[in-house]
Formats: C-alpha cells, sequence, structure tokens
C-alpha cells in the first residue's frame, strides 16, 4: 500500500487562529482525506510552534510561564480545528522532547558534516518575523509586513549554518523535480532567489533561554526557524533510534502546504538543511496564496480579522470548507465576504444541492415508496457525465486544483438537475407505459447524487456522510464514517443494487440575508415607486416595480430605441445631459440567479459591479431561466436607491428592454466589458 505524509506549516501561539490560517489547514485537511479516499495510507501532521520570542513575551506579560501559555494555546488551536473538522493524525508542538530529540540530532550532524562555523551576526533582526533582514529588504528602516515595528539591531555570536555551498545542489534540485515548488509563480520566484546566489545564514541565538540549546554550546538556542522546520522530521522520528522504522516509513514527507511568504525557508534553507544531514529531501512543497476580507488584508489593527469558529458557526464547518475550496483557485490569492459566503451557501448549498437531495428524495416517495432500483430502461446519458467528471476531479485532485476538484462535482449536480428538468418524472408518472422509463430516471438521478456526495467527501465530510445516508447509498459501502468509502468501488457510476431513499427536511435551510455590502440607505418615502428620474436610453426592466403587487415590468418608459419620436416626445420632453449623468449606468455580470418565491415576475441576482457584489431584484423571470442569466454581462442603474420587493432589498436595476405586451430582453454586449464599467 502507498502511503502518503504530508504537513501544514505550524503555527506561533501569540495569537487565535484566523481564517487565514484555518485556509491552510482546511485545504490540507481534504488533500487528506482525498488521499484516504483513494485508499492511501496517509499521514496529516499539524502543530504549533512555540519557541518565538513573542510567544516568550505574550506569556511574561500575561504571568505566565511560557509552558503554562503555550498548553493554554494548545487547546485554543485544537478547538479551532475540532470545530472546522480537521482530520489531522498528529499533532507537534515543538516544546516536546520528541522533537528536541529531532533539532538536537539535525543540529548535531550538521556540526559533525563541518556545515556549521562560528561567526558575529551584526545586522538587523525583526522579532514578529523572526527573521534577520538585510538592508535591502527594509522600507524606511522597517520591515515591510510590520511597517509600525522597528527591527532590532543585533550584535552577537551566532553559528552560521553554509548555505552556499548548497546553491548548486539546490539547482539540480529544482531540476530534477519539476514539481518541487509548486505553484510554478513560486518556482520561478525561488529559482531566481537561488539563481542569484545563496548567503550563509544565522542558525542560533545568542543569550536566550527560550528554546533547544545547541549541543556543542548549550548557551545559544536554535534559531526559532532552523527548530520549527526540523518539527515535519522530528514528528515522524528522526534521531530516535528507537523510531528507526517509523522514520523509514514516512521520510521523506510527501507534501508540505505552507503560505507564500514562507517559500524561502521551506524550498531553500529546509531542503539545504536535509541535504547537509544527508536525508532525503520532501516530494513537493505547496505554496498557498493569502486570504483578504472584502479585498483588504487580514490584520488586527485594521480589524479585518476574520474568526473561522464565528464563519463555521454562522453556516456550518461544511459549507464555510466548501466556500474556501470552491471559491478560491488553490495556490492564488482569494477573498472572503460575509456576503458572499452567504450567497454562495444559498445559491450552491441551498437552492442546489441541498434541493436536489430534497427533490429526488421526495419525487421517489411520491412514485416508488423510497425504494428505487435499476429498470434497465433508459439512457446512459447521466453515466456518461458522471464517467467524465470523476476523470476531470481525480486529474485536478491529484494536482492539487482542489477547486477545479469542486467544480466537476458541481458539474454532475448541474447535469443531474438538467437530468430532472429534460425527462420531467412528474409527466412520465402520469403516464402507466412510462414506469420503468419513470424508476430508472428516479434511479440514475439517486445514483448521480451518490457519486457526487463521495466526490464532495473530502470538502464537506459529515454532510457527503449524510447525503449518502438520504440517498440509500447501496449495501456494501459502509458510510457510518468518512474512512468507509473507498474511491475505486464507490467513486464510479453503479447502475445496481436497490436504494431506500429517505425523504427528510432540508439539509441547507436558505439563508435571508440583507445582502447589502454597502451602508444601508433608508428607503426612499417620497416616490414609493423609486423610478429613476431620469430616463434611460433603454427602457427597464424595473429592479423597483411601483407597488410589490405588481412587479410587473412597467412598460411606461421609453422605447429600447433611444428614437424621441417613437416615445412621442417634443424637444421640450426631453431631458438635458446633466438629467441624463445622473444616472449612473454600469456594466454587471450576473454571479447567481434564482427565481423570487411567490412571484411569476421576479428574479433575484446577485451581480458583481466591479467594486462590489450586489443584490438585486428584476422582473425578467417569465423571459429567462435563472441559469441562463448566470454568466451574462449586463448594464444595471448603479445609484438606485434601495427597495424592498417580496422582502428582498433590491440594490439597482437591470436594464431590459420591453416591448408592449413582449417579454422583456436584457441590454447585453457582444464583446463584455469588465463589470464595473460605465455605460453612458
Ligand atoms: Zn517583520
Amino acid at each position: 500500500m502507498s502511503r502518503y505524509f504530508l504537513t501544514t506549516a505550524i503555527d506561533y501561539v501569540n495569537s487565535r487562529p484566523h481564517l487565514g490560517t484555518a485556509y491552510e489547514k482546511v485545504c490540507a485537511d481534504v488533500i487528506a482525506r482525498y488521499k484516504r479516499l483513494c485508499g492511501v495510507d496517509t499521514r496529516f501532521l499539524m502543530g504549533n510552534d512555540e519557541h518565538s520570542q513573542n510567544v516568550f513575551k505574550q506569556a511574561a506579560e500575561k504571568g505566565l510561564d511560557p509552558l503554562a501559555y503555550c498548553d493554554q494555546m494548545e487547546q485554543v488551536f485544537r478547538a479551532t480545528w475540532a470545530r472546522l473538522d480537521v482530520s489531522f493524525d498528529d499533532f507537534i508542538r515543538t516544546t516536546e522532547p520528541r522533537h528536541r530529540t529531532g533539532v538536537t540530532a539535525i543540529a548535531q550532524r550538521l556540526y559533525d558534516a563541518g556545515d556549521i562555523y562560528e561567526g558575529v551576526y551584526e545586522g538587523w533582526y525583526c522579532v514578529s518575523c523572526e527573521e534577520f533582514k538585510q538592508e535591502k529588504d527594509l522600507v524606511n528602516g522597517n520591515c515591510t509586513l510590520h511597517p509600525t515595528l522597528k527591527p532590532e539591531w543585533i550584535r552577537e555570536k551566532n553559528f552560521f549554518f553554509r548555505l552556499s555551498k548548497y546553491q548548486q545542489p539546490l539547482l539540480d534540485l529544482f531540476a530534477a523535480n519539476r514539481g518541487f515548488l509548486q505553484p510554478d509563480v513560486r518556482r520561478n520566484e525561488i529559482l531566481r532567489l537561488i539563481e542569484h546566489g545563496l548567503i550563509d545564514v544565522s542558525m542560533s541565538r545568542a543569550g536566550q533561554s527560550w528554546g533547544i540549546p545547541l549541543p556543542w554550546d548549550p548557551s545559544s538556542v536554535v534559531y526559532v526557524w532552523f527548530d520549527a522546520l526540523i518539527n515535519y522530521a522530528s514528528a515522524v522520528g528522526v534521531g530516535d533510534r528507537s523510531k528507526a522504522e517509523m522514520f523509514a516509513k514516512w521520510w521523506p514527507a510527501d507534501l508540505h502546504v505552507i503560505g507564500k511568504d514562507i517559500t524561502r525557508f521551506h524550498a531553500v534553507f529546509w531542503p539545504a538543511m536535509l541535504m547537509a544531514a544527508k536525508l532525503p529531501v520532501p516530494r513537493a512543497i505547496f505554496g498557498h496564496g493569502f486570504m483578504t476580507l472584502n479585498g483588504q488584508r487580514m490584520s488586527k489593527t485594521l480589524g479585518t480579522i476574520v474568526d473561522p469558529i464565528e464563519a463555521a458557526d454562522r453556516l456550518g464547518h461544511d459549507p464555510l470548507r466548501l466556500y474556501l475550496v470552491k471559491e478560491i483557485a488553490f495556490g492564488g490569492d482569494g477573498d472572503f465576504s460575509w456576503d458572499r459566503y452567504d450567497e454562495r451557501y444559498n445559491v450552491d448549498l441551498a437552492n442546489n444541492l441541498g434541493n436536489l437531495v430534497s427533490r429526488v428524495a421526495s419525487m421517489a416517495h411520491r412514485y416508488r415508496q423510497g425504494r428505487l432500483a435499476p429498470t434497465g430502461a433508459g439512457s446512459d446519458q447521466l453515466a456518461r457525465i458522471a464517467e467524465q467528471v470523476v476523470a476531470d476531479y481525480r486529474k485536478a485532485m491529484d494536482a492539487f486544483a482542489l477547486h477545479e476538484g469542486a467544480a466537476a462535482a458541481y458539474r454532475l449536480i448541474d447535469a443531474s438537475n438538467e437530468f430532472i428538468a429534460a425527462t420531467a418524472p412528474w409527466t412520465l408518472a402520469k403516464d402507466p407505459a412510462a414506469a420503468e422509463r419513470l424508476g430508472q430516471v428516479l434511479f440514475d438521478a439517486a445514483e448521480a447524487i451518490r457519486l457526487a456526495a463521495v466526490l464532495l467527501e473530502p470538502i464537506m465530510p459529515s454532510s457527503s456522510r449524510e447525503i449518502l445516508r438520504r440517498v440509500g447509498a447501496p449495501a456494501g459501502s459502509p458510510r457510518a464514517e468518512s474512512t468507509g468509502l473507498n474511491f475505486d468501488r464507490d467513486g464510479r457510476w453503479r447502475n445496481d443494487g436497490e436504494r431506500v431513499l429517505l425523504n427528510e427536511g432540508p439539509l441547507w435551510p436558505r439563508k435571508e440575508t440583507s445582502a447589502v455590502t454597502d451602508k444601508p440607505v433608508p428607503p426612499d418615502t417620497s416616490s414609493p415607486g423609486a423610478r429613476p428620474t431620469a430616463g434611460g436610453p433603454a427602457s427597464a426592466a424595473p429592479a423597483t416595480p411601483a407597488a410589490p403587487a405588481a412587479p410587473a415590468l412597467v412598460p411606461s418608459a421609453p422605447h429600447a430605441s433611444p428614437d424621441p419620436t417613437a416615445a412621442g416626445a417634443t424637444p421640450a420632453d426631453r431631458i438635458s445631459i446633466d438629467d441624463f449623468m445622473k444616472v449612473e449606468l454600469r456594466v454587471a455580470k450576473v454571479l447567481a440567479a434564482e427565481r423570487v418565491e411567490k412571484s411569476k415576475k421576479l428574479l433575484k441576482l446577485s451581480v458583481d459591479v466591479g467594486t462590489e457584489h450586489r443584490t438585486l431584484v428584476a422582473g425578467i423571470a417569465e423571459a429567462y431561466e435563472p441559469d441562463a442569466l448566470v454568466g451574462k454581462t449586463v448594464v444595471v442603474v448603479f445609484n438606485l436607491r434601495p427597495a424592498k420587493l417580496m422582502g428582498i432589498e433590491s440594490n439597482g436595476m437591470v436594464l431590459a428592454a420591453s416591448p408592449d405586451g413582449g417579454k422583456p430582453t436584457v441590454v447585453t454586449f457582444e464583446a463584455p466589458p469588465a463589470p464595473g464599467t460605465r455605460v453612458r
């Protein structure tokens, strides 16, 4: 059986984990769970980095012994990871004896190899980074990551590691293993750095008590970064004779998942240290991007920190995990916003997957007493799509394109919805001659859901189990716990076995949201209709019809073609350019669309207007299927006062041509400009 050892960065414990920290752990967890699903013997390591001066200071400020402080923080971190359903197999703390053993052994090996020498370090040190800084790293004398903190000028005895000696071996490593550092953008960055030449680096700090003493000079401790990197090997027993078998089984690591800011330590220092210690280097390092909140860096001082527990409490840990994996291309930077989070929950889970599960279960009960079995009467349309989806999914997941893996699973869910619409089981049910066909159609839909749930298992483990329970996954596939699934057996289309479906309440109840990203504006009381005062160049399918009781199109606006005679306008009726310019028209892209409950005419749209995402309501439901609008580029009145329609606050209006007695046609483009572009 093959094995897979993956790790995340270990975290400084001087503050609680935020959503950016959680993002890394969730993505690594998805990889770990995927490997287990594929039947690979997997070991997933996480941990805390405790030998930082900041931890020492933080503890002192709280009047605590540093170790007691680290004990407290360990509980904070563990509670967060438990809340997010992160399934690590091992959690290491750098104050543990096993880590001290590993660090001591590797330091000694480097020393014995002649790769360590004594010297004096004189220069800058940023305590927050725990990094030695060169003059060229500073801007206005400050660390770029900590612009409010003066770096310290230190002059002390340091032991240096001969990093310069490993320039060529590192270049050889990068050449021999193309996937050593991923994605390519990080690889290229680090390759340039190595090609530029490497200088020897400090590997110890003098005059400190918090850390692991050097075996040959106990008055110095191992520099915290050297110490931290070794955790990956000490967790599997490096330097401990009694754990030789374990180390031989698990080392080298298959994958280190880390943030893009620490690739230099992981892809330069770490392999060089291992080469010096005559140990194999890790097989791959993946540097993920950063997480922002509404486009802003997450920072305590800016108040832009998102607590992952709060996010999980809001909608559940699985919706949060799905957002982090599906909405952010793994490797790139990603943004979080509370509105977008709610929106994706409603679109992907409440309205899409959750609704699909409920519909199929309820039809199975209405037409087949909840029991489905293949009848052999039908096409293999859905099965063929499923086969392609599974292949795409595996390819994506094997290449760490987690977002593409999620997207593949959703292609199967979308195909199932389309399949149901096309086969119309409710019509088949009226025709006794179509009974076999109906049975197969319902079975196929249930099977597609089952398979999608298997594909989503690494991302949404407990939801996946719940879906499998509801669609009655066939006997022989244990589904009590995630590890019971096996991709080879369960990850393919199965046209066999009887399924007993459970018709229970919604998996993800819709979340009603205000969905307003900008400051709420009080509704317009002077003109309750909230029609724009200036006429647009095209008539509008009003997002804000005259009264909620009549959510129809208002055909009183000028004709789509700005032909003044057509509307019977005389020059006196015409408006000035200034009047027109009061209406801010902008290009917008439709991100999501859904019907407004109890309304025939209204669609609720979520649109990207360049600077933000907005919710608006448009009276175009009779002309457009919601799905047909997603991805379309339209024109919206950007500066319209918000108005409530059927309980939904609409923030803008979509322009559409509205022929008398006909259906509206939204204004769109042949070559769509970027969202936010002004239209005039
Ligand atoms: Zn810094």
